[in-house]
């Protein structure tokens, strides 16, 4: 597929307007809790959710602004039915050059050979341990051997370049570092190591918890000696490097080393809502607009005039916080889902 030239818009650091994730839904099968630790949830309203065809035509101006690889996410994104349909609809779009998902696999292993003929590009699976009780007790769900023969089957199809990430949480499971590593070599993914972030919807996260970039190279360094950086620089959240027998592995150190100088990505919400960090507290409605009959000029116009504005460095802010707790507090989740990891998609 070749894709057509396009016009990039920067914001106001220089940051072209680049990744697309589109968050399919709010829902999700699992309650990671860095996530959703919750007990009860204010759900978007079903009315207000994008059709596939929205999705579809909203990507297709994104794509000719620039953003033309997307992301599909959620919520858990293969909990909307039928998402096999959206990313027929996406490959269709020759401005759409890349189609990515990331999934907890608890569906994947049923679907992923589809996926792959659909026209998904590539595929991301969120996984935390090797465990299947610390699995239950991170997850709230006994899903632990779904995700296994989910990440497998992903293989299985030929995914290119699969990944797996994991947030490393203190005292949980930063002593299957390692191990994530032997495993990804099993399934032939390359595993993304990720500080647990202080984002809407992680109400319990403390600094303490989080494991710094520095502490999982020393893990790392102790079981496989040196380290090597890869050194790419790119957009890219993830920092590459490679153990000693070649094996590569990734860190995104959101917390300790945040990635906002070359951010170039954005976030859909599954009901039309679009931010431009995962860290902004307000987003642009494109639902309205849309569902007014704005024509594609207008709705182009909305996504330049917002990127072009763009400042935001939610992460590089966040780090500058003295006394630092959870970005938003309960209330104000509830009063908006947008807030919300798992509607923002992460
Ligand atoms: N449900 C899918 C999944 O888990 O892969 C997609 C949505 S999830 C919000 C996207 C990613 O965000 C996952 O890899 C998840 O681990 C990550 N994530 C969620 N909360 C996080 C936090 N507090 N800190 C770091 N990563 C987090
Ligand atoms: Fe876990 Fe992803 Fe669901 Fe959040 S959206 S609870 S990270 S599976
Ligand atoms: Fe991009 Fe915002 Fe994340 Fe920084 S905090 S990397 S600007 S999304």
């Amino acid at each position: 597929m070749f894709g057509a030239e396009v016009a990039k818009v920067h914001d106001t650091l220089g940051r072209p307007l680049g990744q697309l994730r589109l968050s399919v839904t709010d829902r999700c099968n699992l309650r990671c809790r860095y996530c959703m630790p919750e007990e009860e949830y204010h759900w978007l309203r079903r009315e207000d959710l994008l059709s596939y065809e929205e999705i579809a035509y909203l990507a297709g101006i994104f794509a000719e602004k620039g953003a033309n690889k997307v992301r599909l996410t959620g919520g858990e994104p293969l909990l909307r039915q039928d998402v096999v349909r959206l990313v027929a609809m996406l490959a269709a779009d020759p401005r759409i050059e890349e189609i990515a998902l990331t999934t907890n696999g608890v569906l994947l292993e049923s679907c992923a050979g589809e996926l792959r003929r659909a026209g998904l590009s590539r595929v991301t699976v969120s996984l935390d341990t090797l465990r299947p009780e610390r699995f239950f007790a991170l997850t709230r769900q006994d899903l632990h051997a779904r995700v296994l023969d989910g990440i497998r089957a992903a293989a299985a199809a030929g995914f290119p370049r699969l990944k797996i990430d994991t947030v490393v949480m203190r005292g949980v499971n930063d002593d299957e570092i390692p191990a994530m590593i032997e495993f990804g070599r099993t399934v032939g993914a390359e595993v993304r190591f990720i500080e647990y972030m202080d984002v809407g919807g992680a109400t319990h996260w403390s600094p303490d918890d989080v494991v710094p970039r520095a502490s999982i190279l020393a893990r790392l360094q102790a079981s496989y000696g040196s380290i090597l950086p890869l050194g790419e620089n790119d957009s890219a959240p993830a920092e590459r490097f490679a153990l000693p027998d070649g094996t590569a592995l990734g860190i995104i150190a959101s917390v300790t080393a945040p990635f906002c100088s070359s951010c170039d990505r954005s976030r859909l919400t599954a009901d039309g809502a679009w931010y431009l960090c995962l860290y902004a507290l307000r987003g642009f409605d494109l639902r309205g607009p849309l569902r007014r009959g704005a024509t594609r000029e207008e709705i182009a116009h909305l996504i330049e005039d917002a990127w072009t504005a763009r400042d935001d460095r939610g992460a590089e802010r966040r780090r500058e916080t003295r006394v630092r707790g959870p970005l938003v507090p309960l209330e104000n989740l509830r009063r908006d889902p947008h807030l919300e990891m798992h509607t923002r998609g992460g």
